[in-house]
């Protein structure tokens, strides 16, 4: 039979999704199974590794029932996943803790002494800044603390893998799950020993290295029978969801840059060579033996819009129902009255602390340049603007390490906004493209599976299959207005920053 679908698991933060493609890249159906994050102390984020694994099997099992295929048509399974997250398992691979997630901030303490002491090297060699989010952090979390779990485990792994050990009975690691972790080389392609040293743990405690085209067979009958799948489908490893959203955009070359905002927000760079500095500004991360991923994540993407929406769009919000509008939409439409630039309001997007390019939890949110001409649609304008602005600041360091772009592919919630990408382009003064599907880390996976089964001659021949939407062309005049003002909001964060610091007191002792 000749196969003719392709299924890319995308297990993220708050939900699993399967996504069942035709070869072209054609969505045929999906399923998202969504799950619990749960608090025990404050700053803790952790969840429960079993729910995933029955959300990720039965986001599979739905997704082929809603598809109406016959399961005997499909090709292969391709893995995406959310990063750095740890769990501790036994030789059984049972769970002996919570999947403990990257938004956990309880080895705040370890970051800032790593900091103080060697964080850089391991940063320079592993490419993951020194902060709570990485596995390495919580890691020395748990050796100083003594947690119970790190002192029983038999291994370490990442949500990924556990799945894919209890289901293959393997336990791989595909280079970008690794990478995420804070403990491998992104230059040997290995676990770094000074890092595991640190750590306390030892080299056979973590899972072996593979290719993102690693693929796994001999799945376990229970498992298959459970996903509705035949016994002889192949896995591909995969990798993390922010590379492989990049290959399911087309940003895998220098050229391209690819700017997700969803909740938070993400721009990054592929490139055939590793590249870090010492201001530990942005990650890198090894997808393959030639491929790496360069960029910057924030915390204060689309949430910035929505706390908009919360604290000034109640009359847009009734109007949206009463008008069966998007009350987003009412917002930005208000926006767009406003001159770029917003007649010299800027608005510094901190609200959630921020990681790249400050990593500063004690960075907070400001209006700076407020005047009594300036109206509520002037502070949503300036709100939209400044999140562009931050991205704009990642970029510089990208494009200092990566070489210059001249093209943006633009994905996640804030895509549905035509003047929030006209800022994008104009802010950056580059063109910005956006693509009709928005599964680009599930067709990146599927893809890797494609070209793991030599379905598809390389990773670049993706280009070819992604469909574009739509082009933003950056309008001149409204980039020089930027560039006159990005180099006063750039100043801003660095002036207030002991200000922030002590606010940040204030607020923890109130
Ligand atoms: P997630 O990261 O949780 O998957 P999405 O990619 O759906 O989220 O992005 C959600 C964000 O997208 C919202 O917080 C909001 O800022 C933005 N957004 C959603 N709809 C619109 C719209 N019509 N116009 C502008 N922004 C929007």
């Amino acid at each position: 039979m000749n196969k003719s679908y392709v299924i890319g698991l995308d297990i993220g933060t708050t939900s699993a999704k399967s996504v069942l493609f035709d070869r072209n890249g054609s969505v045929v159906s999906e399923h998202e199974v969504e799950y619990t994050l749960s608090h025990p102390f404050p700053g803790w984020v952790e969840q429960d590794p079993i729910a995933i694994e029955l959300g990720a099997i039965n986001a599979i099992k739905y997704s082929i029932q809603k598809g109406n295929i016959d399961p005997n048509e499909l090709l292969a399974v391709g893995i995406s996943s959310a990063m750095h997250s740890i769990i501790c398992i036994d030789r059984d691979l049972q769970p002996l803790s919570p999947s403990i997630t990257w938004a956990d901030g309880r080895s705040f303490q370890q970051a800032e002494n790593l900091m103080k002491e060697n964080g850089t090297d391991i940063y320079l060699k592993t490419g993951t800044p020194i902060h709570p989010m990485s596995p390495f952090v919580k890691l020395l979390w748990m050796k100083e603390t003594g947690y119970e779990p790190y002192k029983k485990a038999f291994k370490f792994v990442s949500i990924k893998e556990f799945l894919l050990g209890r289901w293959f009975n393997q336990l791989v690691v595909d280079y970008s799950v690794a990478s995420a972790t804070g403990l491998f080389d992104i230059h040997k392609l290995d676990w770094d020993e000074q890092a595991l040293q640190i750590v306390g743990i030892s080299y056979e405690q973590l899972p072996t290295p593979v290719r993102p085209t690693h693929i796994l067979e001999g799945i376990s009958s229970r498992v298959c029978e459970e996903m509705g799948i035949p016994a002889t489908t192949p896995f591909v490893v995969g990798g993390s969801d922010g590379p492989l959203a990049n290959l399911g955009i087309g940003a895998i070359t220098p050229e391209d840059i690819a700017i997700t905002i969803g909740t938070s927000g993400a721009i990054r760079k592929m490139a055939s060579q590793p590249k870090t500095d010492a201001k530990q500004e942005v990650f890198c991360y090894a997808f393959d033996k030639d491929l790496w991923v360069t960029g910057g994540p924030t915390n204060n993407g689309g949430i910035v819009f929505r706390w908009l929406r919360e604290v000034l769009g109640q009359q847009e919000v009734s109007e949206s129902l009463t008008i069966g509008k998007d009350a987003y939409d009412l917002l930005t439409e208000l926006a767009s009255h406003v001159n770029p630039g917003a007649n010299g309001l800027i608005y510094l997007p901190f609200l959630n602390g921020e990681r790249a390019p400050h990593w500063d939890a004690n960075a907070k949110g400001a209006y700076i340049g407020l005047s009594a001409s300036h109206e509520k649609s002037h502070l949503i304008r300036s709100g939209l603007e400044g999140v562009i602005f931050n991205i704009y600041q990642i970029g510089e360091t990208l494009e200092r390490l990566t070489g210059s772009s001249n093209r943006l592919l633009a994905s996640g919630g804030f895509a549905r906004s035509s003047l929030w990408l006209q800022i994008l382009a104009d802010i950056f003064g580059k063109k910005v493209e956006v693509p009709l599907s928005h599964q680009s880390s599930a067709w990146g996976a599927s893809w890797t599976a494609l070209y793991a089964l030599n379905e598809v001659p390389s990773f670049q021949a993706i280009k070819d299959y992604i469909p574009m939407q739509d082009t933003y062309l950056p309008i001149e005049a409204n980039h020089l207005i930027y560039q006159e003002l990005y180099p006063i909001f750039k100043n801003l964060y660095q002036s207030l920053k002991p200000s922030f610091h002590a606010i940040s007191e204030f607020q923890r002792k109130n």
